[in-house]
């Protein structure tokens, strides 16, 4: 049903009816004034007697009645006339205008008159016409984007799913690689524990040849063994920085230092220099810094025959609480061909596919460095000619905690100068000490028992946790080598139950040392967690073991 627009209808009809009394009251007036005012007196003043002043008044109101009854025809002809012309259009576009403001853009208002309203009509219908073109296009853009939404939604779905199974992978990678990486050391452990102790017996040149190699595979393997758990580490965004007080000098010397043997066996000069402006105590990443570092003198000593290995440390950047260090190690050895300058920063690669079998190596040392140094902040390249030398230059941000003259360092807090430790222990007096082994491996329990042979400590086997933690109780025991994968009970609970007997009795906590073939950051502070003193990685080596136990008997190992 069409809605009627009223307001127009009674509006055209009140204003003909006010016209028609309007007119009619004038007449009337008109009439009356005529025949009172201006007729009587005339005729009357010319003598015209009174029935024939009467006479021609009643023919005056005929002909006034007959005139008013015309002019009321003559003005309702004109009322229908204006009402049609006005009205009809007028409703035509109010319908138009109602269904156009229902939403009906397909409608369009029917007045050709070439007056305002047809004008009007005109507009408003090319005016719904260019809404209905840009309500049409907005439908089809609304459409499209829906379309592109959901693509877009179905792509993050399969995104999310490709992420979430990648992750997966890479976690199962890394725990694969953690769990291979304790398999193989375990028995690497032995293998280069027993060869370290036949090293020290009486041996025929040929035997110790042989046992040199020994060692040097047993190393190699463990060096290898490191890089993969790294390289897997910093590919599934595992690597986690420490944040460690260092001094920069004594870092630089020992690296030097531990590199030192290999330079001189080979005749080569090694030297380092410090900028003046370098500052020496620094926040940051200390063993990764020394790892980049080792492995770039490792290269410039092993790819050299003569000459000499120089590294450099300078300053790029300084700010009142951070500094950019510059470090380059130059080399005189073999170069590099141009175009493998690059290429030699990826994993497994090597600028000379004869590299492994003439030097070694596995061509993972670079690609580890080259991700720890953009960790840190910094930039790694080579510059290098074939036949004359190498020089390797890389870029590491450091927090500075001691500046050069005229700059104000940050001062240290107190937990970034202590080295993290999870329990106090007791000191332990200079005497021999009675240690508690906890180890369910036989090889590596004779091992550790070999290592203890030539000092004055006694040692005790408990083959589980449990064993461990009821010798221990049983008392007597001055520090617990504890091996943390153990059947029965691991070294963890073992661990984490004697520290809540010490507590219960009152009795003072005794060293405990964690033995892990876990090297991992989060196992040494898994077994820090857990209760340990310390934590040591296999392979065992004789020397940090005896350094470790000394450490806690007052040094006499
Ligand atoms: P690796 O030394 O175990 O092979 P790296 O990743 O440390 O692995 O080095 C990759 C390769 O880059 C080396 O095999 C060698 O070809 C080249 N290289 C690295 N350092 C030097 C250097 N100082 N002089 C010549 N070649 C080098």
């Amino acid at each position: 049903m069409q809605e009627q627009p009223p307001f127009i209808r009674a509006s055209i009809r009140n204003k003909i009816m006010v016209a028609f009394i309007l007119v009619i009251t004038v007449w009337g007036i008109l009439n009356a004034t005529l025949l009172e005012h201006a007729l009587y007196p005339i005729l009357s003043h010319q003598g015209v007697p009174t029935e024939s002043i009467e006479l021609i008044a009643r023919h005056f109101t005929t002909i006034s009645t007959g005139l008013t009854i015309i002019g009321i025809l003559v003005f309702h002809l004109i009322a229908l006339f204006f009402a049609r012309a006005i009205a009809k259009p007028l409703r035509k576009l109010s319908d138009g205008v109602l269904r156009i403001d229902r939403g009906e853009l397909n409608v369009r208002i029917d007045v050709t008159s070439r007056d305002e309203l047809g004008q009007l009509a005109d507009s408003i219908n090319k005016m719904v016409a260019a809404l209905q073109k840009s309500t049409q296009e907005l439908a089809k853009a609304n459409g499209e984007l829906k379309e592109e939404v959901a693509e877009r939604q179905r792509a993050e779905e399969e995104l999310r799913k490709a992420k979430e199974a990648a992750e997966f992978a890479s976690s199962a990678k890394g725990e694969f690689l953690a769990n291979m990486s304790h398999e193989i050391r375990t028995p690497l452990n032995a293998i280069i524990g027993l060869a370290d102790l036949l090293s020290e017996t009486r041996l025929s040149a040929e035997q110790e040849e042989y046992v040199q190699m020994y060692q040097r595979s047993g190393e190699n393997l463990l060096t290898l063994l490191n890089d993969i758990l790294d390289l897997s580490k910093i590919e599934a965004g595992r690597l986690e920085l420490e944040s460690i007080t260092f001094d920069l000098l004594d870092l630089v010397d020992k690296t030097i230092e531990f590199q030192a043997v290999r330079a001189q066996a080979k005749g080569l000069g090694l030297n380092r220099r410090l900028a003046p402006e370098v500052p020496r105590l620094l926040l940051g990443d200390a063993n990764r810094l020394q790892q980049i570092l080792a492995n770039l003198l490792g290269n410039a000593i092993k790819f050299s025959e003569n000459g000499a290995v120089f590294l450099e440390v300078a300053v790029t950047e300084q700010h009142s609480d951070s500094c950019l260090l510059s470090f380059a190690v130059r080399d005189t050895g073999i170069g590099i061909p141009e175009d493998k300058l690059l290429c030699i920063f990826d994993s497994f690669t090597q600028a000379d596919p004869s590299t492994t079998r003439k030097y070694g190596g596995t061509g993972l040392g670079l690609a580890i460095s080259k991700r720890l140094v953009e960790a840190m902040g910094g930039q790694i390249h080579v510059e290098s000619k074939v036949g004359s030398g190498s020089t390797f230059y890389f870029s590491v941000r450091f927090t500075c905690l001691e500046l050069p003259t005229g700059h104000a360092g940050r001062v240290p807090n107190e937990a970034e100068l202590l080295p993290p430790r999870a329990v106090e222990f007791r000191l332990l007096a200079e005497r021999p000490l009675r240690i508690l082994l906890a180890e369910d491996s036989e090889d590596n329990a004779l091992l550790i028992k070999s290592y203890l042979k030539h000092t004055p400590h006694t040692m005790e086997l408990a083959e589980n946790g449990l064993q461990a933690l009821s010798k221990y109780i049983g008392g007597g025991f001055d520090l617990v080598l504890m091996d943390m994968q153990m059947p029965e009970m691991d070294g963890y609970t073992a661990t984490s139950r004697i520290r809540a007997w010490e507590a219960e009795t009152g009795t003072p906590p005794a060293p405990i040392v964690a033995l892990t073939a876990y090297a991992r950051q989060e196992d040494v502070a898994k077994s820090l967690a857990a209760g340990c003193t310390v934590h040591i990685t296999k392979p065992l080596k004789k020397g940090v073991l005896l350094k470790a136990i000394n450490n806690f008997a007052g040094g006499i190992a």
